[in-house]
């Protein structure tokens, strides 16, 4: 049985720093698209997360964007201004995408950390994938479920104790 607690959480994806990642011994990193770079609705991103990407790249973090988003037009839109692969409808937490992912970026699933603002998708879903979860704060507060996703993410919400 997995508990899916993440091993980090951020207030917002910019937080995440390049150094950390490296420290980490993190390669690459999945990202989520929706609630995570930007709010669901949104059609792009901001000038911080725009900023953010482009720090990743320059230090090398491999890129790939992973989501659970039926829309492969919102998913390619997103990974054609990342400059990266990506996967739509991806049935996080399932493992195939992750795995896909990995393969994509030519990393070992522990080199790579997803990120997300998700417990049962991304954070899950990382998990079972071998990889390091990194859980930021979510950009879809305003969305009428909201509060009922956060209630049930509730008792995971704490960072992973590390051994
Ligand atoms: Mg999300």
């Amino acid at each position: 049985m997995i508990f899916p607690f993440p091993d980090r959480i951020y207030k917002d994806v910019t937080r995440i720093t390049p150094s950390e990642l490296k420290k980490m011994g993190i390669k690459g990193l999945l990202l989520d698209i929706d609630g995570t770079l930007a709010r669901t609705k949104d059609p792009g991103l901001t000038k911080a997360v725009e900023g953010w990407i482009g720090s990743l790249k320059e230090h090398g973090i491999k890129l790939f964007v992973l989501s659970n988003n039926k829309s492969p037009a919102r998913t390619e839109s997103f990974a054609k201004k990342i400059g990266c692969a990506w996967r739509h409808r991806s049935r996080k937490p399932s493992r195939k995408g992750f795995f896909k992912a990995a393969e994509e970026l030519k990393l070992r699933p522990s080199e790579i950390a997803i990120v997300g603002d998700q417990i049962f998708t991304d954070v899950l879903g990382g998990l079972r994938s071998g990889m390091k979860t990194l859980m930021v704060g979510s950009k879809d507060t305003y969305l009428w479920y909201f509060p009922l996703r956060r209630l049930l993410e509730l008792p995971f919400r704490f960072e992973r104790r590390r051994k």
